[in-house]
């Protein structure tokens, strides 16, 4: 079967110019610029994005406000026909499962397996937002005048999503699909190391049923293309997945009209681990935790807080497991480990790497790039495992954002618990522990958003999911995520 060739291109496609896609159509900047895309894992420019600016942003929320607006606009459609567009949505990134993800692998450098996992999980996102639609309730309020008080929850309007570059299409969905079910029309600005993905979904909600300019996707800079559409009057709301200094920058941004702002950011998630723990059952998940998708991951278990008495076992069993992950082509299907998503992003965390070595950290698995020449061209670094981790060392407080692990150990459970918030981040962790009140104790003294125990990393459709302190503001996922994407509007009946 031929494949037909798409706006984001598609395998079998070689060398290919993408296209937004504004009002529904497939558009090239107004300017006629362009930017290239480039395979992490040989270092290729496999294809072109254009690079949006002002104008184009404008021109999107034209066509969102068209689209929201409309007599028969997406906002007026019945929650249930707008849930059943997206369930087609969610059904149509399945068909296209492998062509998304191998466009994601190429993109990103993620393993071809993890890719294919990451479209499924996008599409069970659509399933699960096209379901909510028509579960988008008010309250009836007793009040103490004679009457009727209720709530109704409304679109805001148009709405911009500006999304990361780790995982494209699995993060879009998180903002796309709520966003739309609660009757919005959307401009969506992808990374630009990671549009392809996020530009196909748009083609494909087309072909679902999604009336033009519904979603509309503009590629670019984040500092022109990105800052136009946070800081766009006729945008009502902001959601953002990205870096804590950009997600501050959005905020200064969004503030000229007052925008709902929403912020997925960085984190540097403890993974505490007790001496009466399960520790076949960690060692199962500890590695997965930090080191799946190159480490790049806002929940990224990157300090592996130990007890000391089992700290010499935790770090050998540690070590070992890191040298047996597969590192290799991310089109292979055994490879574990990736390269990172860009030469840039290599360099980066080779730095934090050589920062903690003369900080006096113990290098004990990994630590550069791989020996295997047939890596050589690509943006690879190995796993890497510090032991002698002091908190106060850069790499135990910042974000690395890259296959790098801390180990760390304590003596009691109060520093277990003043270690593992001793960052300036919120977000995730890990408490490994028979002892379920000692468990819950600590899962309760961490200051994040989402504390799995006896677990790795855990994410559910179904539950929130953001962060505390500088890890974030809402909360994404589930029924939460409604609460971003719909004003409340409080009607009293005088029934006399
Ligand atoms: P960035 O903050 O650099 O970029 C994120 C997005 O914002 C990109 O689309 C980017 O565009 C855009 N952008 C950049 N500058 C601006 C600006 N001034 N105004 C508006 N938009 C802008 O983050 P990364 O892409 O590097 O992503 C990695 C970060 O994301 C990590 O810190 C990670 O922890 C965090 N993250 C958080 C998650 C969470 O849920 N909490 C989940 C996943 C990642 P461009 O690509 O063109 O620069």
């Amino acid at each position: 079967m031929a494949i037909e060739p798409t706006a984001a291109g598609g395998p079998g496609t070689d060398i290919f110019d993408a296209k937004m896609i504004i009002g529904g159509e497939p558009v090239d900047a107004a300017d006629g610029q362009t930017f290239e895309i480039v395979n992490p894992a040989d270092g290729a420019s496999f294809a072109t994005a254009p690079l949006g600016g002002k104008a184009d942003v404008d021109r999107a929320v034209e066509a969102a406000r068209a689209a929201f607006e409309a007599p028969k606009g997406w906002g007026t459609w019945a929650a249930g026909k707008r849930g059943r567009t997206l369930a087609k949505l969610a059904d149509l990134l399945k068909k296209n499962s492998e062509e998304l993800a191998q466009l994601e692998s190429r993109n990103t450098g993620k393993p071809i397996t993890a890719a294919r996992g990451e479209v499924v999980g996008a599409s069970l996102v659509f399933d699960y937002y096209a379901g909510a639609a028509n579960k988008i309730f008010g309250e009836t309020i007793p009040v103490s005048r004679p009457g009727l008080d209720l709530t109704l929850r409304e679109p805001i309007g148009v709405v911009g999503l500006i999304v990361p570059w780790n995982y494209p299409l699995y993060l879009a969905s998180w903002k796309v699909a709520p966003a739309l079910a609660a009757g919005n029309t959307a401009v969506l600005k992808p990374a630009s190391w990671g549009p392809l993905t996020c530009i196909r979904m748009a083609e494909l909600a087309l072909e679902a049923g999604l009336p033009p300019g519904v979603l509309n996707v503009v590629t670019g800079p984040g500092g022109s293309a990105g800052a136009a559409l946070a800081a766009h009057p006729g945008v009502g709301k902001v959601a953002f997945t990205g870096e804590t200094t950009t997600g501050q920058e959005i905020m200064r941004l969004a503030s000229g009209n007052l925008k709902k702002v929403s912020l997925e950011l960085g984190g540097k998630s403890p993974n505490v681990v007790y001496a009466d723990a399960d520790l076949d059952r960690f060692m199962a998940e500890a590695p997965g935790a930090v080191f799946d998708n190159c480490g790049q991951d806002c929940t990224a278990r990157s300090r592996i807080i130990v007890e000391r008495s089992i700290h010499d076992q935790v770090v050998e069993r540690f070590a070992e497991a890191t040298r047996k992950l597969v590192v290799g082509d991310p089109a292979d299907e055994g490879t574990q480990i990736g390269p990172l998503v860009s030469f840039k992003q290599r360099d980066r965390v080779k730095d934090y790497i050589d920062g903690a070595l003369a900080e006096g950290a113990e290098l004990v698995a990994g630590g550069g790039p791989p020996e295997d020449p047939a890596l050589a061209k690509g943006a690879y670094l190995m796993p890497t495992v510090f032991d002698r981790v002091g908190p106060e060392m850069r790499i135990a407080r910042e974000e690395v954002f890259g296959p790098v692990v801390s180990i760390l150990p304590f003596d009691t459970e109060a520093e277990a618990i003043q270690l593992a918030n001793a960052t300036p981040y919120g977000l995730a962790g890990s408490v490994w522990s028979r002892d379920i009140g000692r468990a819950l104790r600590t899962a309760k003294g961490i200051q994040s958003g989402a504390i799995a125990v006896n677990a790795g990393t855990v994410v559910h459709v179904e539950a929130p999911f953001g962060g505390y302190k500088m890890s974030g503001v809402g909360r994404e996922l589930g029924m939460a995520a409604i609460e971003l994407y719909t004003e409340t509007k409080n009607v009293f009946i005088d029934l006399r």
